[in-house]
């Protein structure tokens, strides 16, 4: 049978464009794409590359305060969110270009519409027109998730923080993740007064509870205000803002809240069960190693399928099914040893086992440093970096590290190249210092701290 398509991937997003782009430019196959939203997705529109710009953004006032250390004058400086926003506008549409020009330039054709699937090779658009596919690509990543509570229609979402036509003074955030600590910390750096309720015992869980704890001693010294096992039973609006009531029923006033509790599969609507496509309680595409679903010709890679909800990891599963299906080169996605940072202030960036991970699987040394940054000292900001090493007692090998300081992000995709090839303590001890860096500590931890 003759298809209309070789492969028609729904969502453009990271892991949606990569693939139609390397099965199109590389594999020869006549692609087709739909996006209901914006071309880029999440992590272009509403997600990474918005949210590090405002990281950059929020981190000027440390900077001004660092520069008059340095002997410069620096005038009040003031914040200009509409200047800024405008910008950030200008910055997304012209990556969103960017990213339609890629896909135009291999070949795939793009439809600006919402797709379901009417069977195993057919997808309907919104227009109305239907097209047959041999193979089609689930790759509509995630949607924030707002827990049911009475007023939670007040409450925004990270989707919305790119376009406040104002900055609000006071601000709750809901939530103990990623996305939670970050905003707490962006909004922070611009001015705003932020309270941050998380309903377990330690924000970021998950994370090694030593870097963790460094964070949040961090973001509590920058002027957060963190409350920990604190939960919104409901939201009230009042005169200018919203009234959060929390299981107690203490009640404290904010200009906006809010929530980033998690974020959900977008997989409804589309007739993926009805075909015989396996779902998991929360919706996320069930797939094998390679990102094939129960219904042979329908995959899925990326936040919908809920495996590591990371840009770079959707990349290389979107990559993997495209090298697989239409290069002829069969390639898993790795999901071993994943680096990744989260952008509070101070920034957090890890690889490999936390040392609660490490201890459960065997005795294991840890090795930690905090420390005042030369440049941080100079200008009497009492902020610690922190480094840590988990490293293997049976044989050596670096477990996990995790990095909590300026440009840890930066640094742990380097530490993680060794992380990967294995490197051993002995490795790092043989590695020369770069002086005077942060990151030459890494390379000069004499002795265990403890062993777990
Ligand atoms: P996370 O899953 O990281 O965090 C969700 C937070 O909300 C947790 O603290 C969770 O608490 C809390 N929560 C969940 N449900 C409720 C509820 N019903 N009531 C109150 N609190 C609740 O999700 P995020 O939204 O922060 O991020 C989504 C994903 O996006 C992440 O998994 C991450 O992979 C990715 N991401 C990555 C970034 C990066 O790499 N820098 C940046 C942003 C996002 P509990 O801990 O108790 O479950």
């Amino acid at each position: 049978m003759a298809f209309d398509y070789d492969l028609f991937v729904i969502g453009g997003g990271s892991g949606g464009v990569r693939a139609a782009r390397i099965a199109a430019a590389e594999g020869g196959a006549r692609v087709g794409l739909a996006e209901e939203s914006r071309m880029g997705g999440t992590c272009v529109i509403r997600g990474c590359v918005p949210k590090k710009l405002m990281v950059f953004a929020s981190g000027f006032p440390e900077i001004f305060k660092e520069a008059q250390a340095f002997g410069w004058d620096v005038p009040d400086m003031a914040f200009d969110w509409p200047r800024f926003r405008r910008a950030l506008e200008t910055e997304l549409d012209r990556l969103e270009a960017a990213y339609r020009r890629t896909l135009q330039n291999a070949g795939v054709v793009m439809h600006d519409a919402r797709a379901v699937l009417e069977d195993a090779h057919t997808v309907r658009i919104a227009t109305g027109e239907r097209f047959t596919t041999k193979h089609v690509l689930i790759a509509t990543g995630g949607w924030p998730f707002v827990p049911k509570i009475p007023g939670a229609e007040l409450a925004v979402t990270s989707n919305e923080m790119f376009h406040l036509p104002a900055l609000p003074k006071r601000v709750l955030v809901v939530g103990g993740g990623y996305i939670a600590s970050e905003f707490a910390c962006i909004l922070n750096g611009l001015g705003v007064k932020v309270t941050q309720y998380y309903r377990g015992a330690q924000i970021l869980r998950g994370f090694d509870d030593e870097a963790r704890g460094h964070v949040v001693a961090g973001m509590a010294a920058h002027g957060i205000d963190i409350r920990c096992n604190r939960d919104v039973a409901r939201l009230e609006k009042v005169a200018g803002g919203v009234r959060a009531v929390d299981m107690t029923g203490v009640a404290a006033e904010f200009d906006l809240v809010l929530y980033a509790t998690g974020r959900r599969p977008n997989s409804g609507g589309m007739g993926l069960a009805e075909l015989g496509v396996g779902m998991g309680a929360s919706g996320q595409i069930e797939v094998d190693g390679w990102s094939q679903t129960a219904v042979p010709s329908i995959y899925a890679v990326g936040d919908v399928t809920d495996r590591l909800n990371l840009t770079p990891v959707a990349i290389r599963e979107g990559h993997a099914f495209a090298d697989t299906v239409f290069r002829g080169v069969a390639t898993r996605a790795d999901h071993d040893l994943v680096p990744s940072a989260v952008f509070t202030q101070p920034e957090l960036g890890t690889v490999g086992l936390t040392e609660e991970q490490a201890k459960a699987l065997g005795p294991a040394d840890v090795y930690v440093t905090t420390f005042r940054p030369m440049r941080g000292a100079f200008a009497a900001r009492p902020d610690k970096v922190l480094m840590k090493l988990v490293v293997s007692v049976a044989t050596g090998r670096v477990l996990g590290c995790h990095i909590v300081g300026p440009e840890a992000g930066e640094m742990i995709q380097v530490v993680a190249v060794a992380v990967k090839m294995g490197a051993t303590k002995a490795d790092f001890d043989r590695t020369v210092a770069v002086h005077p860096t942060m990151s030459e500590e890494l390379v000069t931890l004499r002795k265990a701290t403890r062993r777990v």
